[in-house]
């Protein structure tokens, strides 16, 4: 409810154009169409240059998609992708781990950037954080009541979690715009040629209070009937755990004689896919994250909290016997 002037906003700007958010295993449907694919996506590499063997998906498994899967991404482009991949769930940082919800997997582990600490998800709402090693990130204080974690992300570059989620974007573009969008998949393979790009590699998150379980995705164009080349062509969003991650899609070829061209964002609002039952008043803030460096770094989560000394109890759990 509290989007839907948002939602109003938007949508005198953009309409809605695809959306990917299948839970449908298709894993021998994509085998069967990989077999006939003549070129890779996202390089255009032919058949003879590169090899279609491994299984790729469409959106990131890192972030909960385990079932759907792609036909036309590349090896050499899946391990690119996957390593920029890994900077996107290190981004994530303990949220994959307090955030899991698909029952039928095991909640990813974290550690902390510093390896001191651990947290493992092992039961429904319990959680356990641990001391890995030895040093400063760990201090609790069973007499004084007080605990001090430090759960630091591991180091990751924000111009890959960019990266990440511009991938996710040029690959649910239908076929047909793929010609639209001949910058786009080489700002992809090599993001250093185009410095000029980077005040787009941010991307505006919606955090919100309740989690989904997998993750889906959507492009909104802009509205045919509007001459506004301020306005970028296309959005992506992506809703994952408990966020929405929005990005302009860059490098039209209306605008590819102004490459370092500056465009407005319309905000997108939050959506909710079951409309029987709506949650209200679940937007916590929106922010602008500056995605655009390619220096690694870490993002900062210190727990820190007292407990009642008096009524402490020591409980033998199942499943943690190999962890202690
Ligand atoms: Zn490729």
């Amino acid at each position: 409810m509290e989007d839907r002037p948002v939602a109003e906003a938007f949508r005198q700007y953009y309409d809605p154009y695809v959306y990917q958010g299948s839970l449908d295993e298709n894993l021998k449907e994509a085998r069967r169409l990989k077999r006939d694919t003549t070129h890779c996506r996202f390089c255009k590499r032919s058949r003879e240059e590169t090899t279609f063997k491994e299984n790729t998906h469409l959106l990131s498994k890192l972030l909960g998609n385990y079932n759907y899967y792609s036909h036309d991404e590349c090896d050499t482009c899946n391990k690119l992708f996957g390593k920029r991949e890994n900077d996107l769930s290190r981004f994530l940082g303990t949220t994959r781990t307090f955030d899991h919800l698909v029952n039928e997997r095991i909640a990813p582990g974290f550690e902390s950037s510093s390896g001191q600490v651990g947290l493992k998800k092992i039961g429904p709402e319990v959680f356990y954080v641990y001391k890995k090693r030895d040093g400063e990130d760990f201090k609790v204080d069973i007499n004084g009541g007080q605990a001090e974690i430090n759960l630091d992300s591991q180091v990751y570059t924000p111009e890959n979690v960019y990266l990440s989620l511009l991938k996710m974007a040029l690959g649910i573009l239908p076929e047909k715009n793929i010609p639209d969008y001949e910058l786009a998949f080489k700002i992809l393979q090599n993001p250093e040629i185009y410095p000029r790009t980077q005040h787009l590699r941010k991307a505006c998150i919606t955090e919100i209070g309740m989690i989904i379980a997998r993750p889906y995705a959507q492009l909104y164009r802009r509205r045919q009937d509007l001459n506004m080349p301020e306005l970028p062509q296309m959005l992506f969003c992506l809703s994952v755990g408990r966020f929405m991650f929005q990005i302009i899609v860059p490098g039209h070829r209306a605008d590819d004689a102004d490459i370092g061209k500056s465009f407005d964002l319309r905000v997108a609002p939050y959506i909710q896919l079951n409309l029987k039952e709506t949650h209200d008043g679940i937007v916590e803030r929106r922010f602008i994250e500056d995605l655009s460096s390619a220096e690694p770094v870490t993002k900062e989560n210190k727990l820190h909290f007292s407990f009642g000394t008096d009524k402490l109890v020591s409980v033998k759990m199942d499943g943690l016997t190999d962890l202690l």
